[in-house]
């Protein structure tokens, strides 16, 4: 059944919904940062409810909220009861091994009043999780560990896939949703969350994923195929230093290999955005972002070899063009020039 306000049963009877929004991750709360630069929707749209068909959201995370201090740790503890509306547990950054050493935590919000001891971001997944209509994993480090996650570090922390199982479903029936990026590219997470609102609302199907569990519309395409740059590469026009014009390619660009949306999305309102304006791509959607991915400024392996292969043809390619443009530069022979000061025929 659907409200006529656009709500559905899918949320019981509630016709509202919170976004609880851990950013007790190991990481830098860049993902928090991003969203307030997304412009499809914003977030000022979300939650002053201008968008119809979707629950009223009410957004709490601890940069953006009113509440503060106990306030707003309250929420946490009220959802953790199943005390409040159903929610959407959004998790920012890389999720630490708390076992992998005999005392301390790597990771904690919150303080447990009966103990006085910090409440870790593990124990919060684990209270959390198994309540929340839908969980979604914001950024690389939250989605499969990014940073934090490199070989030989410390904390062995992890992605939310791994910590609680790549087949893992909330009680709604949804996988994990991953949005990854460092940081999350803005538009990519707002438009997630909207789809889920939507889907909250019975008005949009399962949310298509990827095998990384990424959501397949915005992650199924390279950064290469997007990119401002690509008539450079195709021309086998390759800069050799930073400021060139031209594709970036040697200078350490993984674009054609990475699944990203940013080269044709832009980065905020469809402007800037990595290799559009000059940064190489250093695949920071992947999985196995960052490890696969070093020396980050040194030319791909793979692209050694296909910009070697683009070579042989982009520049006898390049050198036509050149041929054919400034023959189209030239008006047809039958448009005759100074028409007014010649004589008539
Ligand atoms: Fe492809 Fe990178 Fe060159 Fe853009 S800058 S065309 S993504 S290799
Ligand atoms: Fe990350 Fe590359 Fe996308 Fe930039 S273009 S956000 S480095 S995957």
């Amino acid at each position: 059944m659907t409200y006529r306000d656009g709500t559905s049963e899918l949320l019981g009877a509630s016709r509202e919904i919170d976004v609880l929004w851990i950013t007790a991750g190991l990481g830098c709360d860049g993902d928090t940062i991003a969203i307030t630069a997304a412009t499809q929707p914003t977030l000022e749209e979300l939650v002053m409810g201008a968008i119809p068909g979707i629950p009223r959201v009410n957004f709490h995370n601890p940069f953006l909220s009113y509440e503060n201090g106990d306030e707003f740790v309250d929420l946490f503890h009220r959802a953790a009861e199943g005390a409040t509306r159903p929610f959407i547990l959004v998790v920012e950054g890389s999720i630490p091994n708390e076992n992998n050493k005999s005392e301390g935590y790597w990771a904690a919000f919150g303080t447990n009043k009966e103990t006085g001891q910090p409440i870790t971001t593990c124990e919060w997944i684990d209270r959390l999780a198994p309540k929340a209509w839908a969980v979604v994993a914001a950024g690389t480090c939250s989605t499969y560990g990014g940073i934090h996650a490199m070989e030989g570090n410390p904390t062995g922390c992890m992605g939310l896939p791994d910590y609680l199982g790549w087949n893992w479903k909330s009680s709604s029936g949804i996988p994990i949703v991953c949005v990854p990026g460092c940081p999350v590219l803005p538009d990519n997470f707002m438009e997630t969350l909207l789809y889920l609102l939507y889907q909250s609302a019975g008005r949009s199907p399962m949310i298509p994923l990827d095998d990384a569990l990424r959501p397949t519309w915005l992650f199924n395409q390279t950064v290469h195929e997007g990119c401002d740059r690509g008539g450079y590469y195709e021309q086998a026009e390759f800069a050799e230093e930073y400021g060139s014009r031209t594709c970036i390619v040697k200078l350490g660009c993984w674009g054609p290999v990475v699944q990203c949306s940013v080269g044709e999305r832009g980065w905020i309102n469809g402007m800037g955005g990595g290799s559009n304006v000059g940064g190489i791509c250093i695949g920071c959607t992947m999985p196995g972002f960052p490890d696969k991915f070093m020396p980050f400024m040194d030319q791909p392996p793979g692209s050694l070899l296909s910009s070697h292969a683009v070579m042989t043809y982009g520049k006898a390619i390049h050198a036509l063009r050149k041929f054919t443009q400034a023959s189209l530069n030239k008006e047809p022979s039958w448009r005759r020039r100074n028409t007014k000061t010649s004589a008539p025929n």
